[in-house]
């Protein structure tokens, strides 16, 4: 076996002016001493917004708009890049790269705005620029720490299906091109910085991971590479008990299982894309969560068995911008295809299902997606049942966008009696109005669908009857 291998991907916030991206490096420049180190950057912070609205606003016909929206890139980028690079030879090469970039975005709004048209295509061709900014600066900065740096585009490594906006990976590709092209530079002493979120169809078209994918592409990149470890750098100090913006209260945990997180990514637990740990479960690298802004703490570990806690819940989490739809009606008691075809239509438009549930006495199943999935799903669904609903066989397809899914997690909660009775008292107490209950087979989870106004009174009364409050939640 070689020198141990670590992935290190660094978030928006991480990356997101001079001062973070300096820490970053010299975070990289430490993993690189004590073994080999491949970073993986998203865009500075705010950065991916801007170009998507740049894109929305070229679409519109105003390109103008688009090209200041660039021009303040320029701006911002070159900023960064003088504070943190002392050569004028060393800037003078990176700002040629950025140029480029720049360059090239500028053209994609330019064909937007004359076209008044904007394809996915071209939406992950502006939308995947802030990565290809930033990695410039990282490695810049990683060199100016004395050590040999090379940046790389993820469309040399990652091979995605042609999914432009949420597209997924083909593992075996991503590996053979992946250890190819990274092994021989960690070989040679260098370290490779990797624009996340994006990779390339196999025909070499760019693609992007979905939001937040760039913790995606370093667990992808983790496997591809047979990585000792990942570590996720963000700007808290690791997963915790509940979403820090919401309960105050909300503790680190330590250790958690790669279900437990999975879970908690899926119901929207930002501080993990909710692919993350697909692709490193198989073959068991854990990935840790740590703050870039405080490396001296330990974050949370994400193993494939984590230790249990006592009460059986470790963490809650809440997804506010679902819409629960609901097909259904007296007549489709005789549809027995309903379920089938009403899940097949929403996997063809990729819509990300959250929960289900299906009431046999109302006769309707309803389930939860994001609500930025619900357009396209409700539409497809009006088609697909086009004909059921004109002969009364399917009575309605009804849209609510109101709402919010609570989800409590902890793999201990499996064997564990008198979780649900307590959620639900203390739900009722607060006087939240539950709209809908699912309960994972695998005991993992705990969701149910409230209103979007009651997820802070829910969230809060469950973190302390739970007793996650309390500094016992597996914390070091
Ligand atoms: P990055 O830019 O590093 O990818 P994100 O903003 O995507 O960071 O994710 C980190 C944020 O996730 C945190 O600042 C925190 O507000 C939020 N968050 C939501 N739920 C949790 C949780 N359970 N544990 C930790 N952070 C959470
Ligand atoms: N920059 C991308 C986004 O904002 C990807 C990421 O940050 O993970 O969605
Ligand atoms: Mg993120």
């Amino acid at each position: 076996m070689g020198t141990p291998l670590q992935v290190m991907k660094f978030g928006g916030t991480s990356v997101g002016n001079a001062d973070c991206i300096a820490r970053a490096a010299k975070i990289i420049a430490q993993g690189a001493k004590e073994g080999r180190c491949v970073a993986v950057v998203s865009a500075m912070s705010g950065v991916t917004n801007r170009l998507i609205e740049a894109a929305k606003t070229a679409q519109k016909g105003n390109g103008g708009g688009a090209t200041a929206a660039m021009e303040a890139l320029r701006a911002q980028h070159e900023t960064a890049l003088a504070d943190l690079v002392t050569s004028q030879s060393e800037r003078a090469r990176v700002k040629y790269r950025l140029d480029a970039v720049l360059a090239e975005g500028m053209r994609f709004c330019e064909g937007t705005a004359l076209l008044r048209e904007l394809s996915p295509r071209t939406m992950d061709a502006i939308s995947s620029l802030g990565e290809r900014l930033s990695a410039p600066l990282v490695s810049a900065a990683v060199k100016e720490l004395e050590l040999q740096s090379e940046v790389v585009e993820a469309t040399e490594l990652i091979v995605t299906d042609e999914f432009h906006g949420g597209a997924e990976p083909h593992m075996e590709r991503t590996r053979d091109k992946s250890q190819l092209r990274i092994l021989p530079l960690l070989e040679r002493g260098i370290v490779p910085v990797v624009t996340g979120f994006l990779g390339a169809t196999l025909g070499g078209e760019l693609t992007t991971l979905g939001r937040g994918g760039s913790d995606y592409s370093a667990t992808i990149l983790g496997a591809a590479l047979d990585a000792d470890e990942v570590i996720i750098w963000t700007d808290v100090d690791g997963v915790l008990s509940a979403d820090p913006r919401l309960v105050a209260e909300a503790q680190t945990i330590s250790e958690i299982s790669y279900r437990e997180a999975a879970e908690l990514a899926y119901f929207g637990a930002k501080v993990l894309h909710p692919k993350t740990l697909r692709p490193v479960v198989q073959a068991g690298i854990p990935v840790w969560i740590r703050n870039s802004f405080a490396p001296e703490k330990a974050g949370t570990k994400i193993t494939p068995q984590a230790q249990s806690i006592g009460g059986g819940v470790k963490a809650l989490t809440a997804i506010r911008d679902v819409t629960l739809i609901s097909v259904g009606g007296p007549g489709i008691v005789g549809l027995p295809d309903v379920v089938g075809r009403t899940f097949s239509t929403t996997a063809e438009v990729r819509a990300n299902v959250l929960l289900i549930s299906q009431s046999s006495s109302q006769n309707d199943i309803c389930f939860g997606v994001s609500s930025a999935d619900a357009q396209k799903t409700v539409e497809a669904l009006r088609e697909e049942f086009a004909s059921d609903l004109a002969h009364h066989k399917v009575e309605h397809i009804r849209v609510d966008p109101h709402i919010a899914i609570v989800a409590v997690v902890g793999q201990n909660m499996c064997g564990t009696p008198g979780i649900a009775g307590k959620t639900f008292a203390a739900l009722g107490k607060e006087g939240v109005n539950l709209i809908a209950i699912a309960q994972g087979s695998s005991e993992t989870n705990i969701s149910f669908v409230i209103e979007e106004q009651s997820v802070l009174p829910a969230l809060r009364s469950l973190h302390r009857e739970f007793g996650l409050h309390r500094s016992v939640n597996g914390v070091a």
